[in-house]
């Protein structure tokens, strides 16, 4: 139900605080559990069912790696019931990818089935967990993250807002269909969210993504194409809000 995403230059604030303080401005949406994904060489996910409290107990006495990017989720459970497993983010076998996703994806069952057949282990019952397979499949064929986000994107049906970290990469990969994703600007590194309360307090310089395009974010850049990969200059606003 809720997206936050934040690639800092690990120099003005931990991305973990951002994505923690990004998953309490989402609350007010609505959800049922919570989790983050932190991305350096490896990838690393804490979820939890219920309140951000016990995400917060989860991540309480364990070593939180120092990272570039990471990227967060509050759910609203669409398939799947509330659980620890069926929180997002979601990964794909070898956690080369990780994924958050608010919307529905209408032919994950087909998808399911092809990715199944193809040797992919689905650990939970969400429609989202194709998408990290999916992403991992064409890694697979060699194709570069970019290229593999853009090319399993364009095989979903439904609505999603949708973030990725790639192992090894800072740069974080986002798309938006009939769900809401908004980015953010400041000179600590960039963000994504559902909604601009979840950065406000870091930044009030944004571009609301338009549906079918896509977004690499890294700390000093956000570079905003189309479908086809033309890049684009969507306009930078000013918003205001009562935080
Ligand atoms: N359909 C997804 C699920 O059930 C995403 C739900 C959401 O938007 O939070 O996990």
């Amino acid at each position: 139900c809720g997206i936050i995403g934040y690639a800092g230059d690990g120099r003005d604030r931990e991305v973990l605080d951002v994505l923690l303080t990004g998953l309490s401005g989402l609350e007010y949406r609505g959800y049922d559990s919570a989790g983050i994904a932190l991305s350096d060489e490896a990838i690393s996910v804490y979820k939890s069912e219920g309140e951000l409290e016990n995400l917060e107990s989860l991540l309480d006495g364990q070593e939180i790696p120092s990272v570039p990017v990471g990227i967060g989720h509050t759910r609203w459970s669409t398939h799947g019931p509330p659980s620890d497993r069926n929180a997002h983010p979601h990964a794909d076998c070898e956690k080369q990818v990780a994924v958050v996703h608010n919307g529905i994806i209408e032919n994950y069952e087909p998808l399911r089935e092809e990715l199944a057949a193809d040797g992919h282990t689905f650990y939970s019952e969400t429609d989202t967990e194709v998408v990290p397979h999916l992403i991992e499949h064409y890694l697979d064929e060699g194709l570069d993250p970019e290229s593999a986000f853009r090319t399993a994107v364009s095989r979903l049906e439904g609505s999603y807002a949708l973030a990725a970290v790639f192992e090894g990469s800072e740069t974080i990969h986002a798309t938006r269909q009939d769900s809401p994703l908004v980015l953010g600007l400041s000179e600590g590194g960039t963000y994504l969210a559902s909604d601009v309360p979840a950065f406000i307090e870091y930044t009030d310089r944004v571009i609301y993504l338009e549906d079918g395009q896509f977004a690499a974010l890294t700390d000093d850049e956000i570079v905003v194409t189309d479908a086809e990969g033309t890049v684009l200059e969507p306009p930078v606003e000013r918003v205001e809000w009562d935080a």
